[in-house]
């Protein structure tokens, strides 16, 4: 990329606005096309940088060399169609930025997960005295990472900066866990998991990959198995060389056919066995990166997760409440269900992305004594658990209804969980506001 190229940066919001800024510090000049509006934050940004922009693409937008998208612009979006046809070459946030990231770099990817293992391993890492960035997806926008040296930047990458990532090599490359999503942006599975097999494609040749079993089997084959820790329960008989070793009560990292502790599952302060794979795969990370596992297994107590994950939120006459608003797709919900102890009476709906909830049903009818539904798809979720024979579901108009009824059937022992399988748009702006309403609502039960 030559800096007199000119740069047209699609999408104006946070990803955007801080890509024009790094494209202007290397040289280019630099335009900025935003669908929408851009918020007074972003144009104060852009206007002190002297970049200029617009609202709404025009062809001003094409008088370019090269278009830098910003996160989860589409491929079949009309401005980087007709950039394409016009010859403009076209490239994704990873790939630009990447060669000006100074560190080492690990890429986290997966359907669920991401930010949770990406956190932890950046506060796993800090806790061993590197300089660490945690960065991407989960807020950071990798840009503001430019030029700064760290030790270490985890990068979490969602599937849509995968798609666009054809160049970016990370030193160590962690897959979570796959379940076709976002299919509405990719337009298959199949089109999803070639876009998160990008990271383990391209990874270094000499670096590790850390994949749970299922997830490798939905990737392009690779052929890095040497380099590759998957991670096992303890029953399952697989002979690898190399594996992470989910125990009753300990999670081992078996590398070459030697075994070594990573961390006891009392080591955790985050709930659910998920996050004892997520965490399996962050220590398994620290472990293969040389770095000192003791002093990250000292630090596994202190992380207390991310909002919106499983975090608890109190506990009230023996009810535990769980907020699990981040739980916006089937695959999270199961899990949540799934990994923690207790009887639930878990509160689920809201808007729908196209998923099948025959999974979803099959989990509740195992694991809740009760459901509570809202939102748009709360009666094709009713349909569902009555699909699998479960009748002890009602439907509510809102969270606070939800959060009452809930209260009121639950017994001492019992988990009121709110993973709703579903995204927050019908009734919130996000899953944070979700979230911080059904905890505001918890707070105020008497
Ligand atoms: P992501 O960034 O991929 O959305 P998060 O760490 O934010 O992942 O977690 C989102 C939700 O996914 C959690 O609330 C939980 O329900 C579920 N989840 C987290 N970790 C896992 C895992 N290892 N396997 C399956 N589901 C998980």
């Amino acid at each position: 990329m030559k800096c007199c190229e000119r740069v047209t940066v699609v999408g104006g919001g946070v990803s955007g606005t801080t890509l024009a800024l790094l494209a202007k510090k290397i040289g280019h000049p630099v335009f900025v096309s935003e669908k929408d509006k851009l918020s007074p934050e972003r144009k104060d940004l852009l206007a002190n940088a002297g970049i200029p922009w617009e609202e709404g693409h025009s062809e001003r937008a094409l008088q370019a060399d090269l278009m830098l998208l910003s996160s989860g612009i589409p491929p079949y979006a009309p401005l980087v169609l007709a950039a394409q046809k016009q010859g403009i070459t076209v490239i994704g946030e990873v790939d630009f930025v990447a060669p000006h990231l100074r560190g080492k770099t690990i890429g986290v990817t997966g359907s669920n997960g991401k930010s949770t293992t990406t956190a932890l391993l950046g506060y796993l890492l800090a806790a061993c005295d590197l300089k660490v960035a945690v960065a991407g997806n989960i807020g950071n926008p990798l840009a503001d990472f430019a030029f700064t040296p760290y030790d270490y930047i985890v990068i979490e990458l969602s599937s849509f900066q995968l798609h666009w990532s054809k160049a970016f090599h990370a030193d160590l490359a962690i897959v979570t866990n796959l379940r076709p999503d976002h299919l509405n942006w990719h337009g298959s599975a199949a089109s999803y998991f070639c876009s998160k097999g990008h990271l383990v494609e391209l990874k270094k040749p000499s670096a590790w990959l850390i994949s749970q079993a299922e997830a490798l089997n939905l990737l392009p084959p690779c052929d890095l198995e040497r380099a590759t820790f998957t991670v096992h329960s303890e029953r399952e008989g697989v002979d690898l060389p190399n594996r992470i070793i989910l125990g009753e009560r300990t999670v081992l990292l078996e590398r070459g056919g030697k075994r070594a502790e990573l961390f006891a599952f009392r080591d955790l302060a985050i709930l659910g066995h998920h996050n004892v794979e997520n965490a399996a795969m962050a220590m398994a990370a620290v472990a293969l990166l040389g770095e000192d596992v003791s002093r990250a297994r000292g630090a596994l107590a202190s992380f207390k997760g991310l909002p919106h994950r499983c975090e608890e939120v109190a506990r009230k006459g023996g009810v535990l409440f769980v907020n699990d608003s981040k739980g916006t797709n089937v695959a999270a919900a199961v899990t949540a269900l799934q990994s923690l102890n207790g009887k639930k009476i878990v509160i689920l709906g809201g808007r729908g992305k196209g998923e099948s909830y025959e999974l979803l049903a099959k989990a509740v009818a195992e694991e809740a004594k009760a459901a509570v539904l809202l939102g748009e798809e709360r009666e094709e979720i009713g349909k569902a658990l009555r699909g699998v024979g479960f009748t002890a579901f009602c439907f509510v108009s809102d969270m606070e209804e939800a959060v009452k009824y809930a209260y009121n059937i639950a017994r001492p022992g019992d988990v009121v969980l709110l993973s709703p399988a579903c995204t927050s748009w019908d009734m919130y702006s996000n899953f944070e506001e979700r979230g911080n309403h059904f905890k505001r609502l918890v707070s105020e039960l008497a």
